[in-house]
């Protein structure tokens, strides 16, 4: 297998994988939605809301902010040492106080510690008008995306086939109409020549294969080769989802083989 990292940005990341199967890729990308933990706001003590909106609506927003999330500091609050009693290895606490005219953004829940403060401090929770106040205590804990959409980090994680388009330049005549048909734009007459300009962005749609008379074009897959792409929400960096995603299958594996020593 080979990789190759063709984007890697704080919250995005592009991979190109060689050599491997799409079951190995789909893996990849089931425990990104299902298993990789993150930090949410779960818990939602409200002691005044004036505001327009009802408790639960608040309490569901709060919950959708994306809280950084440190894994090596965090334990699961079941499998905690303070055993669910809640202490700071498993539990971020934040306070939100305001009133008075004005939006309440998501950089107003103040954390206990500093390197718990929200990174996105502009996502609006809650409008108030004069005289309307709102004071609460919220608790972050870590969950799984499989238990609720509020603890998955990663967002629309997807893969494609490579493509490949073969181009038979003798049998190409130049007449352009595939050309005009590429709905990504991406093939272009140079040199007298027909190039691709992008093959990444080819979605294999074969509308060039279709709109060519002379069959000069073949576009197609390499089935053993793909481009994975994914985004997270912030509270992990893509450099972090994708470490702690491979852990975690690494270690499915190793349970599954142990298992299965005994047979
Ligand atoms: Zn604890």
């Amino acid at each position: 297998m080979k990789i190759e990292t063709k984007e890697l940005k704080d919250n995005k990341a592009v991979l190109r994988i060689q050599g491997t199967e799409a079951y190995f890729v789909n893996s990849l990308r089931r425990v990104m939605l299902s298993d990789l933990p993150k930090l949410a706001i779960d818990n939602v003590i409200i002691y005044d809301n004036t505001s327009p909106l009802f408790d639960e609506i608040i309490a569901h927003r709060l919950a959708l902010v994306p809280v950084p999330t440190d894994l090596k500091l965090l334990s699961f609050k079941s499998e905690c040492a303070c055993k669910g009693a809640g202490c700071p290895s498993c539990t971020i606490r934040y306070t939100l106080s305001k009133e008075g005219q004005g939006t309440v953004l998501s950089g107003d829940l103040q954390p206990e510690d500093k390197t718990w403060a929200v990174k996105d401090g502009g996502i609006p929770i809650v409008e108030l008008f004069k005289d309307q106040r709102i004071i609460l205590e919220v608790e972050a804990i870590l969950g799984r995306g499989r238990d609720h959409a509020k603890w998955q980090s990663v967002l629309a994680p997807g893969y494609k086939y490579y493509p490949i388009v073969d181009i038979d330049q003798k049998k190409c005549d130049q007449c352009q109409k595939c050309v005009e048909i590429c709905p990504k734009d991406i093939l272009e007459i140079k040199n007298n020549k027909l190039m691709v300009t992008d093959i990444e962005k080819c979605t294999t749609c074969k509308s060039c294969m279709e709109a060519c008379e002379s069959n000069a074009i073949i576009a197609h897959n390499d089935d053993h080769e793909f481009l994975f792409q994914f985004e997270t929400d912030g509270s992990l960096t893509a450099k972090d989802a994708l470490l702690e995603t491979i852990a975690i299958l690494g270690k499915k594996y190793e349970e599954f083989n142990n298992l299965i020593k005994d047979i």
